[in-house]
Formats: structure tokens, sequence, C-alpha cells
């Protein structure tokens, strides 16, 4: 025997358990008038109206008029009645548990549409915010078909996408379920329809007019209109995330434009200066045919310095470009931060040369990890910084300590500092100081190779400054514990 029927068979035997009950409890022990008798049945039988529905309230009236008639009305112990008024008693007994069955029956019902129906808006709700969390065309149609399982608690949910015929199955179903459904003919239903000998809910999903896939479920419990409302959320959703993308690829594409632009002005710019000097320098010793021994070294000395320059800006795009395009592979391993700065000074001899460079490290650093050749270029970037916004004779301190799980390396100056406006956006690409670009040369792109060097090695850089005393930058490195 299944569930429902033994149910059913409880009920009906615990409704007739409680109407013998009362009639004999009344009959036998309590005598008291036929109108306590009819209160108490018709309580009974509007308990059984408001708990299992108006089936088991209007069987047991007619059993309870039966029974009432038998033993509370005279002549008791027969089916007849001799006063007519007892009659009217009999009639009015049933004609009101019968009404009051059927009210306490429908209230109960509607109570019920109200629960399910608060249960369907939050389900809505809760399917809505969490398709609406993701951008991503591509997440979101493999997330669409366990979300609304698990907001659901349908059994199995799945969603086919016309364009490219693609599907997204909820945990543990597959296309076996779906081989006797035509998945492309159904997408065309005018509106949702149940497959019978497959049992999915096919609900048909669209842009505008126009069909763009299906959502099919398994979940009994909940009503059409909930289920178009979960197509059309789902077909919401994926317009939203491909909104979102299209203006992440236009934005993408516009920011590379400006990039590109900013990088061929900055360095058409910065290459006039150093051309103009080595074409100055190298015409003078063309044409010039006298010209003294110190003379002409100090012409070949701002060609040789020049060339350097313009050698290191386009090393410096160059860079750039590379950590833009994420083509840069940081090859991170354990190194001795000392040894690190130790590179870095020899490497930027020349540009320190005028500048006290003192370094203090705490005792406890562990090695560190990160890509040498690479760290080398964020010291020396800095280094060169220092040296060009202070000046000749202010020393240059580098120090590094470790906090926690990094190690924090800080290069200090004692030069014209940075106004507390400018000291985020100073790492951005090309942006040069206000009070800076049209005294010192320089590109505005060392800070931002800084950054993104340090990005990738999972570290940040930042900067500290107060105008006119001088600046300490500095930038975090992973400790390498357990990775030698
Ligand atoms: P560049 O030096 O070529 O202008 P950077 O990206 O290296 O480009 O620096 C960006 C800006 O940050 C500089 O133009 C300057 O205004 C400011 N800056 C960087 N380092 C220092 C420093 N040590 N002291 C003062 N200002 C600095």
């Amino acid at each position: 025997m299944n569930t429902a029927r033994t149910i059913a068979l409880v009920r009906w035997l615990t409704a007739a358990a409680a109407l013998c009950a009362i009639v004999a409890v009344y009959h036998l022990w309590l005598h008291v008038n036929p109108t306590t008798v009819a209160f108490s049945l018709l309580l009974l039988i509007l308990a059984l109206a408001a708990r299992w529905g108006l089936r088991y309230a209007v069987v047991t009236s007619i059993a309870a008029a039966a029974l009432f008639n038998f033993f509370f009305l005279p002549p008791i112990g027969t089916f007849t009645i001799a006063d007519t008024q007892n009659w009217v008693a009999l009639f009015a007994f049933l004609g009101t548990s019968i009404i009051a069955s059927r009210l306490s029956s429908r209230i109960q019902e509607e109570a019920e549409q109200a629960k399910a129906g608060k249960r369907e808006v939050e389900i809505l709700f809760q399917v809505s915010r969490e398709l609406l969390q993701t951008g991503k065309v591509a997440e979101l149609l493999n997330a669409i078909p366990s979300c609304i399982e698990t907001a659901t608690g349908a059994s199995a949910v799945v969603l086919y996408i016309s364009e490219g015929k693609k599907i997204y199955f909820s945990a543990g179903v597959g296309e076996q379920d779906l081989e006797r459904i035509d998945l492309e003919a159904a997408t065309l239903l005018p509106r949702i329809a149940t497959s019978e000998n497959t049992g999915w809910s096919m609900v048909p999903i669209r842009v505008g007019v126009k069909p763009r896939g299906l959502l099919l479920l398994k979940a009994g419990s909940l009503s059409d209109a909930t289920m178009e409302a979960l197509g059309s959320l789902a077909s919401i959703a994926i317009d939203r995330a491909e909104a979102l993308e299209n203006v992440a690829r236009s934005e993408a594409s516009r920011e590379s434009e400006r990039l590109r632009t900013a990088l061929l002005d900055s360095i058409t710019h910065e290459l006039r200066t150093p051309l103009t000097a080595i074409k100055a320098s190298a015409s003078a010793l063309i044409s010039t045919e006298r010209i003294s021994t110190d003379d002409r070294r100090e012409m070949l000395t701002v060609i040789d310095e020049e060339s350097d320059r313009l050698d290191r800006l386009i090393a410096q795009a160059v860079q750039m470009v590379q950590l833009d395009s994420c083509e840069t592979h940081m090859d991170l391993a354990p190194h001795s931060v000392a040894d690190l700065i130790e590179n870095a000074r020899q490497a930027c001899a020349a540009v320190l040369t005028g500048h006290p460079c003192e370094v203090h490290l705490s005792h406890d650093i562990p090695p560190v990890l990160a890509d040498p050749l690479w760290i080398e270029r964020v010291l020396c970037n800095l280094f060169e910084n220092a040296a060009k916004y202070s000046d000749a004779g202010k020393p240059i301190t580098v120090s590094a300590a470790r906090k926690d799980a990094i190690v924090a390396v800080s290069v200090a100056d004692r030069g014209v500092g940075i106004e507390p406006f400018e000291q985020n956006l100073i790492f951005d690409k090309f942006y040069r100081g206000q009070s800076q670009r049209d005294r010192v040369s320089g590109t505005g792109m060392g800070l931002a190779i800084c950054r993104a060097i340090v990005e990738a090695h999972h570290g940040t850089i930042s900067v500290v400054s107060r105008p006119g005393q001088g600046a300490v930058f500095t930038f975090t490195l992973p400790i390498a514990e357990g990775k030698r």
C-alpha cells in the first residue's frame, strides 16, 4: 500500500474513532441535552475540515447526523424522529456542519495557496539574486541549472541554448535523460508545456520574440507561472552578462587604444631631446675641422650619455608592453634580500654617484620569493627616481624588514617629495608629477612598471612622502618559506 493510501486510511479511522468516542461518552456517561452533543460533534467536524479537508468533514457530518438521531433524538435507539422540531434540529446540525466545513476548508486552501505563493516569490528572489551576481556569460550558463535546482528543490534542471546547441545540466543529469525530447523544436513552443512520457516541464526562453533556448525542470510542486518566471529570469541574467561583457570588451579596447597613443606621445616627446643632442654633437664633430680634444671628448660624452638615455627609454617601453600583455614570465625562486639590493646597487652605480647610499637590513630577514632580474629593475627605477628628484649630495637609504609573511623593502630620499593628491596617481601609466614634468625629463612609465612587477610577485608598492622633505617608496615580497 502506498503512503498516500495509508495516510488516508489512518485519517478515516481516526475520524471514526473520535466520532464514536464522543457519542459513547455522551450516551453512556455524561447525560447532557442534545444541543451540547450537537455542538461537540460540530467541533469535531470543524477540526476535521480545518486539518484534513472537506471530504473527511462531509462524510463525518453525515455519519454524525445519523448517530445523533439514533442515540440522542427521541425515540432513542431508532432512526425515526417523533417530534418535527427534532427534524429541524437534525437538518440544522447537518447544514451547519457542512457549510462550516466548506468555509473552514476553503480558508485552509487559501492559506496553503498563500504559503505556496510566498515560497515561489522567495524562490524567484533567491534565483534572481544569485544569477545577477555573475557578469560572465560562460560562468552564468554553467551556474543557472544548479542555482535553480538548489532554490526550487527540483530534482533535475537543464538549460538548452539554441545558439551552438549547448546544453547545461544540474548535478546528476545527463544527455541520456533528454533523449526523447526534440529540444530545438521545443524552443518554439508558445508557452510552458509538460512532456507526458518524460515528465519534464519545458519552458521556452526568448530574447524579445526570438527563441533563445529552453529551460527544462522536474519540479512537481512549482506552478507554471513560477516556472515561466524562472525562464524569464534566466534570459534576463544572460542578457545582462552579455551586455556587461560587451561593455568590458569595448572599454578594454578603448583603454588599449589610449595606452598606445600615450605611449607613442611619451616616446616621441622623450626621444626628441636625446636625438637632438646626439644630432647636434654628431653634426658639430663632422663639420668642425679643428676641434680641441676637450670639445671632442665633451661631444662624444653627450652622444654616449644620450644614447644610453634612448636605450633606457626604449627598454622601459618594451618592458611596459611586455608586462601589459602578460607575456612576461616571472621566475620566482628564493633569494636573499641583501643580494637583491646589492646587485641593484651595482647595476645602478652610475645613477647613484653623487648620492651617498646607505643600506639598513634587520637581522631576521628570511629569503624572499623573487625573480632577481625583475626586482633589480624595480630597485633601479626607485634609485633613479630618488637620484633624479633630489639634489646632488642628498643621501638615499635602502632598508628592509620582515612583517609577518612578507618582507618590506624601502627606498628613501630627501628630495622634493610628492604632493598628497599625487601619491596614488604616480603609479598610473604616463602620470608625471605636476611640478616635475617640465623640470625633469621622464616618461611616467617607471613607477607603473614597478607596480606591475611587484604585483606579479604578489606584493604591493606604495609611497609615503612630505613635499619638500623627501619620499619613501616601499614594496613587499612574499617570504619563501619551505621553498628552498
Ligand atoms: P618619471 O620619473 O619618468 O616621470 P615615474 O613613473 O618614475 O616617471 O614617476 C612618476 C612621477 O612620480 C614622477 O614624474 C614624479 O613626479 C614622481 N616621483 C617618482 N619618484 C619620486 C621621488 N623619489 N621623489 C619625488 N617624486 C617622485
